[in-house]
């Protein structure tokens, strides 16, 4: 597990060992834009706990997530947005560090103070 995380770019990310735009960040959560946005505004959030799979991630690491990316959603503006998670290979996953995306649908993005940056 140790040299799993320490080679995984999502834990990089929480250490700052790799830069990222953070929208939020609390002890347990953290999001940030996604770097190839399928839509403006196109955000992760993830546990600050290592795990690939869902099933691996303790339940405390998980509760702020979905409350994290519906507060993300509202910020963008937008009222029709996908929140989802891959798990798994099959499922399409490619980091194997639990996220959800937050993808608002485009084009609807006059935020509530937010200053998306250009994608
Ligand atoms: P998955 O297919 O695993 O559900 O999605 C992984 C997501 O992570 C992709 O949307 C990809 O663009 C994003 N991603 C991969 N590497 C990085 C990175 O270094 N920084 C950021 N911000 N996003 C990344």
């Amino acid at each position: 597990m140790a040299s799993r995380m320490a080679s995984c770019i999502f834990c990089k990310i929480i250490k700052g060992e790799i830069p990222s735009f953070k929208l939020f960040e609390s002890d347990k959560t953290l999001a940030f834009l996604d770097i190839q946005p399928l839509s403006r505004g196109h955000a992760l959030v993830i546990p600050k706990a290592h795990g690939e799979k869902l099933a691996d991630i303790p339940d405390d690491y998980l509760t702020e997530i979905l409350p994290v990316a519906k507060k993300l959603a509202i910020a963008t503006g937008a009222n029709e947005y996908n929140i989802l998670q891959n798990n798994g290979r099959g499922a399409h996953q490619e980091v194997p560090h639990v996220h959800f995306h937050m993808i608002p649908k485009p084009n609807v993005h006059e935020g509530l103070g937010i200053s998306w940056p250009a994608q």
